[in-house]
């Protein structure tokens, strides 16, 4: 079993992508001791590009942001990194909100760009850290 305790989601569309990849680069270490998840084609490139273990859901058209959703409603995960495009439409939006929506619901934190989520994670390797 998996006793890393901690789930952190990523997702990020197309456009921000090579961003999410930089970043994660960046912050490997801290990475590794996450159960990860994403959806699709983010978990793949973060699989493929850095070795990460990444639990895959959907793609995000095809859903995968709802079944993400559906975890942050169970508490099955604790942080959420979502580099949004606000620049480009998305035939997924609802779903996007979705995820906005529960995170808001159940206060989770969420990190929607680059700045946030640096905070995001240093705040969560301070918290490992305590522990
Ligand atoms: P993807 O989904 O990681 O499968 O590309 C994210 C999205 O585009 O919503």
């Amino acid at each position: 079993m998996d006793d890393r305790p901690f789930a952190l989601a990523l997702i990020a569309h197309d456009g921000k992508k090579d961003d999410l990849l930089r970043f994660a680069r960046e912050h490997l270490d801290v990475l590794r001791g996450l159960r990860l998840v994403a959806t699709a084609t983010t978990g793949s490139l973060l699989s493929a590009e850095l070795g990460l273990e990444v639990e895959r859901v959907a793609s995000g058209p095809q859903g995968g942001d709802l079944q993400i959703g559906a975890r942050i409603v169970s508490g099955d995960v604790g942080a959420v990194v979502f580099f949004r495009d606000p620049l480009t439409a998305h035939p997924h939006e609802p779903d996007i909100q979705a995820v906005l929506k529960v995170c808001d619901v159940h206060d989770v934190p969420l990190a929607t760009n680059r700045a946030s989520a640096e905070i995001l994670l240093a705040g969560i390797a301070e918290l490992s850290r305590r522990r």
